[in-house]
């Protein structure tokens, strides 16, 4: 469950891929975080993310959590984007007969799903085959 303060504090991040680089050591984060978990540094630069990469791994659900429940079956993968972030993210636009690892996807913002009566809608990355 997802709270609306969440929610609209990491919308930078969600819309533009932006992800904290620890200036001591080069851990990227993503979403960013205030204490790089290698080194403890504190201080970080804000780097924007590809996003484009290939799939290391992916399922296919057949049996959501019941706010999927209208997507099902739908397919989730992990994304190693470009410069060797992992995302998750789901996989669109295609037969599951076409997902493979190692396939190239492009990561774009999609309207993942609307939340409670109050009708937010929720914003998630997701991945499309581009071969
Ligand atoms: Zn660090």
């Amino acid at each position: 469950m997802i709270t609306p303060q969440r929610y609209w504090r990491e919308i930078p991040q969600r819309y533009r891929l932006e992800a904290g680089k620890c200036r001591r050591c080069g851990y990227v984060a993503f979403p960013p975080r205030l204490i790089c978990p290698r080194c403890k540094n504190r201080e970080f630069e804000t780097i924007k993310l590809k996003d484009e990469g290939k799939i290391v791994s992916y399922t296919i659900i057949r049996v959501p959590p019941e706010q999927f429940s209208d997507q099902a079956p739908y397919a989730i993968g992990i994304i190693e984007l470009d410069n060797e972030v992992k995302i998750l993210a789901q996989i669109v636009d295609c037969n599951f007969d076409d997902i493979a690892i190692g396939k190239r996807v492009k990561i774009e913002l999609r309207k993942i799903r609307t939340e409670g009566e109050e009708g937010i809608i929720c914003y998630g990355y997701k991945g499309v085959l581009i071969e």
